[in-house]
């Protein structure tokens, strides 16, 4: 049985964005190239290096005592083969941005840099769990780190400019800290979901408000009608 490697920052907006797409993806290798504005990866860079080595406070009064590690954010980690809910076999493979170490157990951390309702954060509790799962099995034996009992977001955006001197000025970011509660349950029923589509038990049907395909679309029936 094909054994598929699975991202998890493309749950959210690729299996939940378009069935199509994500099928396409994984399945076809076929990839829409749209383009990401280099100024979050820039920005995330510059919030990982600040909150290397601090303390889990910095992110929230609510977290047990601990120190935020990012160091490793541009490592890709695998985990080892795991099973779905069909025994279907699956590996998750990705980029974490950072976890605390506290004294018996981790908390894993992703950075968003939206203005998103907190509300929202439970839309990636599918990639936290994958990076914790990753984190607690990974194919490589000797760099286990668990157990994993907390997840979150932590979210920044924009707010003000606070001051300039010449050539520089000094931004301030709203911060805030989602936590997203930890149901192994629900994510390997999701992973079933995800493995029904790419195994082509269920149809991968387009995402209907998408403007790409409508535009293909309208544009190939054009052409139809002028030849
Ligand atoms: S609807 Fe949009 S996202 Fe879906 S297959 Fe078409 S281009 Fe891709």
């Amino acid at each position: 049985m094909k054994v598929f490697t699975l991202s998890p920052s493309e749950f959210a907006f690729g299996f939940e964005g378009c069935k199509k797409c994500y099928y396409d993806k994984i399945v076809n290798n076929l990839k829409y190239a749209s383009f990401f504005p280099p100024v979050f990866s820039l920005l995330d860079i510059c919030q990982k290096k600040y909150y290397q080595g601090k303390s889990s406070k910095s992110i929230s009064e609510n977290l047990d005592e601990g120190v935020v590690i990012t160091e490793n954010s541009d490592r890709i980690i695998k985990s080892e083969t795991l099973y779905d809910n069909k025994k279907r076999p699956f590996i998750l493979r990705g980029k974490l941005d950072a976890y605390i170490k506290h004294k018996n157990f981790y908390t894993v951390v992703d950075f968003k840099t939206s203005s998103m309702s907190l509300d929202k954060a439970p839309m990636y509790s599918a990639q936290l769990h994958s990076y914790a799962l990753m984190l607690e099995n990974p194919s490589d034996k000797e760099k286990i780190i668990s157990p994993v009992k907390t997840l979150g977001l932590f979210c920044f955006s924009p707010n003000q400019v606070i001051d300039h001197k010449k050539g520089s000025n000094t931004f301030q970011m709203n911060a805030r800290w989602a936590e997203v509660k930890r149901d192994d349950k629900g994510f390997f029923s999701y992973v079933t979901s995800v493995l029904d589509l790419l195994h082509g038990e269920i149809k991968a049907v387009r995402n209907p408000k998408c403007t790409v395909c409508a535009f293909v679309d309208r544009h190939l029936a054009n052409e139809k009608k002028q030849s």
